[in-house]
């Protein structure tokens, strides 16, 4: 039985070197389809085929996640900061799986500690938190801190840079998937690069975020992107989303 297993893995060997050896180059070349073409330019350097959240003008893109009337944060010098009280913001649009561009400041002056120092948040489809955190000499929870996908994920490392500099996320997000009887069919996934640095390597989430308890998924389908009043005054610009 071995002799004979053994004899069967040579000459399926020999077959296979056969084969490789009686074939082309262009075999293995394909020509179609051709990928759509895409530039990336300007100063923001938006690929030609995101759809702009944010230019620098105004948050016409977004509502009040309260009751969806105008986005109440202000708009200044091509930036927008989070208006304390007067809740979170989110895209007029709804999103499945993408490839999204965010960035963010800390406030200038310094306040607060631990969570109620410059936090915000990025909402996946309204419901996953990448926290946004002034971590620049401020200890918290490392599945609170920035990057982190808040209470399921600790970022692989803390990328810091002190209050006043601007950060920026890549975030590459995979929706979950449901079945028809609401059962989850597949996990969500996320990739993060933080400041050109690599924090969540496509992690699985096991629900949405939750402040106090489990995570836990309930079916839904496309959701907004939405950015949290956390009673700081964060800052963003120029953001972008390419709808996978
Ligand atoms: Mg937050």
């Amino acid at each position: 039985m071995k002799c004979f297993l053994i004899a069967s893995v040579l000459v399926a060997t020999c077959v296979h070197v056969q084969a490789q050896e009686k074939m082309k180059p262009e075999d293995t070349e394909f020509w179609e389809p051709v990928p759509k073409k895409v530039t990336v330019e300007g100063e923001n350097k938006v690929p030609s085929d995101a759809i702009v959240l944010f230019d620098g003008s105004s948050l016409d893109a977004w509502v009040s996640s309260k009751d969806k009337s105008a986005a109440p944060w202000t708009v200044e010098d091509g930036i927008f900061t989070v208006k304390p009280g007067s809740g979170g913001i989110e895209t007029k649009q709804k999103f499945e799986d993408y490839q999204l561009h965010v960035e963010w400041r800390s406030p200038l002056v310094i306040k607060g500690e631990g969570q109620g120092r410059g936090n915000s948040g990025i909402f996946m489809q309204g419901l996953y938190e990448v926290q946004v955190l002034d971590t620049y000499n401020n200890k918290t929870y490392v599945n609170g801190q920035a990057a982190s996908i808040y209470k399921q994920h600790v970022p692989l490392v803390g990328v810091v840079r002190e209050q006043g500099e601007w950060h920026s996320y890549d975030i590459i997000w995979t929706a979950p998937r449901f079945n028809q009887d609401g059962s989850v069919k597949e996990k969500a996934r996320i990739t993060v690069i933080h400041n050109g640095v690599l924090v969540q390597n496509n992690v699985e989430l096991d629900g949405t975020t939750e402040y106090i308890g489990l995570p836990k998924y309930e079916a839904h389908g496309a959701g907004p992107i939405s950015l949290q009043d956390h009673g700081n005054p964060v800052s963003f610009r120029n953001i972008w989303i390419r709808p996978l």
